[in-house]
């Protein structure tokens, strides 16, 4: 009997090494390092009482690596170089992206999958002109670039793109563009449905405009959206989201929808870009919920992978770790549970601030502000605060009150000094530490499951991704 079933295990490794590949998925937490993804798991398991873990879908796939990020100018990556290396398997200088350190362009998976045939979908919870997504259909020296991005996504040929809309539809001088190309710069909108693109605004106008069309972009729509979220280029965060907000798993969902069923072969790029921006604002409540909503988008590919396991490829890294977190801060008392209080992200607890200062002026009290700490982050009521911590946040909601408030600006947003104390004091007593409002130079972890999945384990380096991908969708050994 047991030489039955080892022969039966023989056979299924057999089978799965030799499979072709037909469907791969490339998922992307942005900044998600081996901290983000434990915190997450050790933060759920707290919430049911337990210490240890709760285990996500991704962790717990069968095969397990670590992977080293430095670009060819600093340890520490940027998420154009990272996003770069993981696209092609070339590293590259910091802020550029989809060429070499000598200014050749790479041939990233998904365009060498495209002329193969295969249909290409790029999706983030992020602006789609973002570093991490257009490392696999840009090629320009500054990644800031976006106009230029965008019109080489236009002119990508992939099937599907999906997540919030584009950063600059149109060039930042639109003056200078005019000049030195000889006429106006159309909106990347336009350039887009020029070339074959129809676009999406919601999950709801997904469902209704898909069919007849065979290259799709799906985008947050604008209206309801809160200050903080306005033409910043990003899908809400989970913690902040409302009903009607685009989420990651609908974009994931609906790429999966759309090239299955128009392609018999598809690769699919999913990037937890959102993860990247909480930790650069040192926000750990909002970096979990991304995390389990980047989870929830893996368990869409997950169900797709026990429908079609032997066809199937699932891979899960991330492209650098960003805010060096630390889970522990002082002595032996974690407390992540704690960060359950916050119902909102620190960009929009400053929006709710600022409306309310706007809104009622000299007449604003502390009572109200303290109401709203409580309301949002639990601050007085299941969070205790010292007296000190107290009097820093009055003395600091005075100067908010005579417009004197000092500004915390992070890599993506800008908030008041009291909300970041807020939120930063929050995390202080969660016992969590952060080194950086920057990225690190952390490794972080390979997760894979399905046919070629075995190739991803051990120590390797992000430069060596994309070519085991190439390996497992040509049927190679
Ligand atoms: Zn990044």
């Amino acid at each position: 009997m047991k030489k039955v079933t080892l022969f039966l295990i023989l056979i299924c490794f057999i089978i799965s090494a030799n499979a072709q590949v037909k469907y791969i998925f490339y998922f992307i937490g942005d900044g998600m390092g081996q901290n983000q993804v434990l915190a997450t798991e050790m933060y759920l398991a707290e919430l049911q009482g337990k210490i240890g873990t709760q285990p996500l879908c991704f962790t717990q796939f069968p095969v397990t690596g670590q992977c080293t990020t430095f670009s060819t100018s600093n340890g520490i990556t940027d998420s154009a170089a990272a996003g770069t290396a993981l696209a092609s398997g070339e590293k590259t200088k910091n802020s550029t992206l989809g060429l070499r350190p000598d200014g050749k362009p790479v041939y990233t998976i998904a365009e060498r999958l495209r002329d193969k045939g295969w249909g290409v979908g790029i999706t983030t919870s992020v602006s789609i002109d973002h570093a991490t997504p257009a490392a696999f259909y840009a090629h320009v020296d500054k990644r800031n670039r976006y106009y230029e991005i965008g019109t080489q996504l236009a002119q990508s040929g992939f099937h599907f793109f999906g997540g919030a809309t584009f950063y600059q539809p149109y060039p930042k001088d639109k003056a200078e563009w005019a000049e030195k190309n000889g006429r106006e710069a159309g909106s990347l909108y336009e350039l887009c449905r020029d070339n074959g693109y129809t676009f999406a605004r919601g999950y709801e106008n997904y469902q209704n405009s898909k069919d007849g069309c065979d290259k799709m972009i799906l985008i947050q729509p604008h209206e309801g959206l809160t200050d903080d979220y306005k033409g910043n280029g990003m899908i809400p965060y989970l913690i902040d989201r409302k009903a009607d907000d685009l989420s990651l798993t609908q974009i994931t969902e609906a790429a999966i929808d759309f090239l299955s069923t128009r392609h018999d072969r598809f690769f699919l790029m999913v990037e937890g870009g959102a993860i990247d921006w909480a930790c650069h604002s040192n926000d750990a409540a909002t970096a979990i919920h991304d995390v389990i909503d980047f989870d929830n988008a893996i368990r869409l590919a997950f169900e797709f992978y026990l429908q079609h396991p032997s066809e199937t490829l699932i891979i899960v890294t991330a492209d650098h770790e960003t805010g060096g977190m630390a889970l522990g801060n002082s002595d032996y008392n974690l407390r992540l549970q704690l960060l359950q209080h916050q119902k909102l992200s620190v960009g929009e607890l400053s929006g709710r601030l600022k409306q309310l200062h706007s809104s009622q002026g000299k007449k604003l009290q502390w009572q109200t502000v303290r109401q709203l700490f409580t309301d949002q982050l639990g601050f007085y009521t299941n969070v205790q605060i010292s007296p000190e911590e107290d009097k820093t946040m009055q003395k600091q909601f005075k100067q908010l009150k005579k417009g004197k408030a000092k500004q915390v600006k992070t890599l993506y947003k800008q908030f008041d000094g009291l909300s970041a104390y807020a939120v930063a004091l929050l995390n202080k007593k969660a016992k969590i530490g952060w080194t950086t409002g920057s990225h690190s130079a952390a490794a972080v972890g390979v997760w894979a499951v399905g046919a070629g999945a075995e190739r991803f384990t051990g120590w390797q380096d992000d430069t060596q991704i994309a070519p085991k991908i190439i390996m497992a969708a040509e049927g190679q050994k």
